[in-house]
């Protein structure tokens, strides 16, 4: 069975939307890429830090859908990564309010002996560093590293983001960030820009309207489903990514046409996280749930025009 190695952080938030407020609460981007990637039944891990703060309940969480811990340090004395944000009644825009780094400022990395052969990699979001001394740990190189990153580190360690951006294949990012990444308005002359920085494959998030995936011949666009209910869309880019690389760890097929069925697997997962507060919805979503859901997502994208 194929491997997923997951990186990023595991975090408390504290979000409030149009809809509610919550307190502090399980978040972090490997969080969301974790349970998103263990509705394929493949093996993963998770490598990360938390604080003597983290309630054990939540490992055991992860543990119980599959996700190794083994590689989450926990630093008794310090404190978790702690991520505040508020949306607009726009939920594509949300502002940043707290940011605070704590164990994850000084976080070495170590790479469990059960995944430094791993044949998948998922960069998530956290600093470009970290994502980089895992490359480096690891003993083969894998078949697919994928990155995700995000607006805060491009302000702050942009020349060590570039570093690691050199070394991956794909590339997913919200289009604000492809935007600003690249310095382009138009998401496909970005597309093209953030190709030369090394990715060949560049996936542009686009929340409620999709998501486009490029690579240097080819572009396909999934739409987002269009769903009754939005509460949070906190995680929906990580539980994309999660899916993504989720379905490609369980397929092992790195053609084009396999990327669009990972990119569909992505945006079907995601439009379940979106539905509860923080990873609420994620923790108990089943199988069935899902391939119902696909099954719209088909319905919703195919048409039968008459070509001349
Ligand atoms: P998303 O909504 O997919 O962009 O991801 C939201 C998650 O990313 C939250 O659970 C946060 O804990 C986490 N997060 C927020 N800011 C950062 C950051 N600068 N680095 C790493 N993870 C972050």
């Amino acid at each position: 069975m194929s491997k997923l190695l997951i990186v990023g952080t595991v975090a408390f938030d504290a979000i409030e939307t149009p809809f509610g407020k919550t307190d502090k609460i399980l978040g972090g981007a490997a969080t969301y890429i974790g349970l998103s990637a263990s509705k394929f039944g493949i093996k993963s891990g998770v490598v990360s830090v938390v604080g003597g703060d983290f309630p054990k309940s939540n490992l055991e969480m992860l543990q119980k859908n599959n996700i190794d811990t083994s590689g989450i340090e926990i630093k008794k004395e310090g404190k978790t990564f702690f991520w505040s944000g508020k949306y607009h009644n726009d939920l594509n825009l949300r502002d940043t309010l707290i940011t605070e780094l704590n164990v994850l400022a000084d976080f070495n990395p170590i790479v469990p002996k059960a995944f430094i052969d791993a044949e998948f990699l998922m960069l998530g979001n956290l600093h470009p560093a970290v994502q980089m001394a895992v490359i480096k740990q690891m003993t083969k190189r894998p078949k697919l590293v994928a990155l995700d990153t995000m607006n805060f580190w491009m302000d702050n360690t942009l020349d060590e983001l570039l570093e690691v951006i050199k070394k991956v294949d794909v590339i997913t990012i919200n289009d604000e960030e492809a935007r600003q990444l690249s310095g382009e308005y138009s998401l496909v002359k970005a597309a093209q820009k953030i190709h030369q920085m090394g990715p060949k494959y560049v996936v542009i998030k686009k929340g409620e309207h999709g998501a486009l995936i490029f690579d240097s011949g080819n572009v396909f666009f999934a739409p987002a489903l269009p769903l009754e209910e939005v509460f949070d869309p906190t995680g929906a880019g990580d539980t994309f990514a999660g899916g993504f690389m989720g379905y490609l760890t369980k397929t092992q097929n790195l053609s084009f046409n396999n990327m669009k069925n990972a990119v569909i697997y992505g945006s079907n997962l995601a439009s379940f996280c979106v539905e509860k507060f923080g990873t609420q919805k994620m923790e108990v979503l089943t199988q069935s749930e899902i391939q119902k859901r696909l099954v719209q997502f088909k319905d919703l994208t195919q048409f039968d025009i008459q070509l001349d």
